[in-house]
C-alpha cells in the first residue's frame, strides 16, 4: 500500500489545488521540514516532517510554541507528498481542508532521538510516541519534542509538540504572533485567501 493512500482518498484531484505527485527524495538532501499555517474551518498550523518519501504530518490548533513549558496539542494525521512543503494557495471550498495556506517556517531537519544513549530510527521513534528533532528553519531553531499521549480510544493520535529547554528557547517570542507572514512570499494567510477570492 502507498504511503499516500490515505492522503489521495480524502481529496478529489480534479478540484483540489493540492500537489498529487508521489516525487520520491533525492539522495544525499537533508530532510526538511515544514510548518504551514492553514486557515481551515478552524485555523491550525501543519507540522511536517520528511521522511524518506513522505512528510509525516500533525495539526498543530495553537501553533508551535518557543517556550519550553508550553505543551501544545499535536494531532497525527496523514502522510503528505514531498512537494506539499511548496504548497501556498487556497484549496476550494467543497474540498477536504478547504481554505487558505501559507509556509509559514521552512527548512532542514536532523532527527535525533535516542533509546539508552543509543540513537534509533525515525520509524523506532515515531512507535515508542517520543520524536525529538532538531529545527534549522528560518523562524524555528534548535529542539522539538513530539510526544504520543495514551489515549482511552484505541484510534487516539493525538500528540503534544514542545520546545525542547535549549539555548533557542525564548518564553517570550510568540513567532506565530508576531511573525505571521509566509517565508516564501511574505503573504498572511488573510492575504493570501483575499487574493484568491
Ligand atoms: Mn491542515
Amino acid at each position: 500500500m502507498s504511503k499516500l493512500q490515505k492522503y489521495r482518498e480524502k481529496r478529489k484531484s480534479d478540484s483540489t489545488t493540492e500537489p498529487m505527485s508521489d516525487r520520491k527524495a533525492e539522495d544525499g538532501k537533508e530532510p526538511i521540514f515544514v510548518i504551514q499555517e492553514h486557515d481551515a474551518s478552524t485555523r491550525h498550523w501543519d507540522f511536517r516532517l520528511q521522511v524518506d518519501d513522505v512528510l509525516k504530518s500533525w495539526a498543530v490548533p495553537k501553533g508551535p510554541s518557543t517556550d519550553p513549558r508550553e505543551k501544545r496539542l499535536a494531532v497525527r494525521t496523514e502522510d503528505h507528498p514531498l512537494d506539499y512543503a511548496d504548497f501556498e494557495g487556497t484549496i476550494p471550498e467543497d474540498n477536504y481542508g478547504a481554505g487558505s495556506v501559507i509556509i509559514w517556517d521552512r527548512g532542514s531537519y536532523e532527527h535525533r532521538t535516542e533509546k539508552d544513549g543509543e540513537k534509533i530510527s525515525f520509524d523506532e521513534a515515531d512507535e515508542k510516541g517520543h520524536i525529538s528533532v532538531t529545527l534549522h528553519g528560518e523562524k524555528l531553531q534548535g529542539g522539538y519534542e513530539l510526544i504520543k499521549m495514551k489515549g482511552e480510544r484505541w484510534d487516539d493520535d493525538q500528540w503534544l509538540l514542545k520546545k525542547t529547554d535549549d539555548d533557542e528557547a525564548d518564553a517570550r517570542r510568540r513567532p506565530t504572533n508576531t511573525q505571521p507572514e509566509s517565508v516564501v512570499t511574505g503573504r498572511t494567510v488573510e492575504e493570501v485567501s483575499q487574493e484568491d477570492e
